[in-house]
């Protein structure tokens, strides 16, 4: 029996077959009233299996999550419950669109951590994530049609909110030093001599999500320079940059270019992802256009979370708490190097991050990754395929492992239940020559 012959054989009571019956045709009605930039939504290809990645028994090596157990969770809890109680009136209520003075001022420490010296709190807008600066960013600067730069791999959850505003996502092949500036000017010329309009450069100079490649010293600068001569602006994404393992993040692109460079930061991976807070560092003379869209979609980030990381960088010894998660995952970095050493097939080659969630694992050209995640999860261990993370419809010979939120024993044993379906993969493209 098919699944259309169970579903007509299937006695309906009658209220509930025109209840079936008025969805149906409501879909019908409302499709036409999806706007052309809805059809770009995508879900992201890490969000798919973010729900498979959960099932007991399996090691997933998939979701970047951060380490939260060292947490102080009691103490957390506590300094919740006192802002509740002695400021709830506060922290419960609508706050300002831009964020809260203290938390500003603070992020600004935050970002001398990194590197940033000069920056104002009047200039920061605290944010729901580096998620929704991206998307304001989109918005503000982009019509459909223009073009943003990237890396290529990128981010998938840029892509999708680039994707979303009808963007043309140019992305730019990096080596183990990153974007290389030549190419990159290379590309620009190209687009501009086709007549395009190129908007943004939208950038992870630290630890690249998916790559774990980190962008040369020397090529900041002069990608800094390009950028500023064909008037392109710099979105710079910098989640991962106080998560160097030797505990010295490089300079940002910002340190030094208050007038060029957008810089987004994020509490994500720093603190914790459920406080949905990041901030925008935004060059004065684009501040109010800036802050005026995000208001329109939030209208002010959460008061409660904000005071909630407030009172952690306050009172918590948080730069104690970085040194500590930087050990765990440079060390669950190691174990995840040296078992791809051990166990991966000839053929295969990955990065060697300095910081960051994440590596990045190339097979040979030819090998197609995607299909080899449906054997992987029978194996036992999930990945996200490299296609995930690139504009291109093409298959990708690429795949990303994230090791931090998985112990070394559990990367060794995912690693050796991943190897013998990339060796397979790999032999059989072979055997195709
Ligand atoms: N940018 C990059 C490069 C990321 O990897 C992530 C999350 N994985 C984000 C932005 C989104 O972070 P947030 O939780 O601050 O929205």
């Amino acid at each position: 029996m098919t699944s259309q012959d169970e579903l007509e054989s299937t006695q309906l009571p009658a209220e509930t077959e025109a209840a079936l019956e008025r969805a149906v045709e409501s879909a019908h009605r409302h499709e036409l009233l999806f706007s052309e930039r809805a059809a770009n939504i995508k879900q992201s290809a890490v969000r798919d299996v973010f729900d498979i990645s959960i099932r007991p028994g399996l090691v997933s090596l998939a979701g970047g999550s951060p380490y939260l157990k060292s947490l102080p969770l009691d103490d957390l809890g506590r300094t919740a419950e006192r802002i509740i109680a002695e400021h709830g009136l506060e922290a419960l209520q609508y706050g300002g669109g831009q964020g809260m003075e203290r938390l500003r001022q603070q992020i600004c420490d935050v970002m001398a951590a990194e590197g940033i010296l000069d920056a104002d709190p009047a200039d920061v807008v605290v944010t729901t994530g580096s998620q929704s600066a991206q998307d304001v960013a989109a918005k503000v600067f982009c019509d459909p049609g223009d073009v943003v730069l990237c890396e290529d791999p990128t981010y998938v959850g840029a892509l999708n909110t680039f994707e979303a505003y009808q963007v043309d996502v140019q992305a730019i092949e990096m080596d183990e030093e990153g974007l290389d500036p030549h190419r990159l000017e290379q590309r620009i010329k190209q687009l501009l001599s086709e007549g395009r309009r190129i908007k943004l450069l939208y950038t992870i100079p630290s630890f690249n999500n998916p790559s774990g490649i980190t962008m040369a010293a020397e090529r900041r600068q002069r990608i800094v320079e390009i950028c500023r001569e064909n008037n392109i602006l710099i979105v710079e994404d910098n989640p991962y940059g106080l998560l160097r393992f030797d505990g010295n993040p490089l300079p940002p692109m910002r340190a030094g270019h208050p007038d060029d460079v957008l810089y987004l930061g994020s509490f994500s991976k720093i603190f914790a992802p459920g406080v949905r807070l990041g901030w925008a560092l935004v060059p004065r003379h684009l501040h109010r256009r800036f802050y005026l869209a995000c208001e329109a979609v939030v209208l002010c980030p959460s008061p409660l979370t904000q005071m909630l990381v407030s009172a952690y960088l306050a009172e918590y010894d948080w730069q104690g708490h970085l040194v500590k998660t930087r050990e765990l995952y440079s060390e669950r970095c190691a174990s995840m190097l040296s078992a791809l050493g051990q166990h991966l097939p000839d053929g295969a080659s990955w990065t060697r991050p300095d910081g960051g969630f994440f590596v990045w694992v190339t097979l040979p050209q030819g090998v197609d990754t995607y299909p080899l995640l449906y054997q992987a999860i029978d194996a036992g261990v999930v990945f996200i395929p490299g296609a995930a993370f690139t504009p291109s419809d093409e298959p990708s010979n690429k795949l990303r492992l994230a090791f931090s939120a998985v112990s070394p024993e559990e990367i060794e044993e995912g690693i050796r239940r991943l190897a013998p379906i990339l060796r397979a993969a790999i032999e059989e493209r072979s055997s195709r020559n």
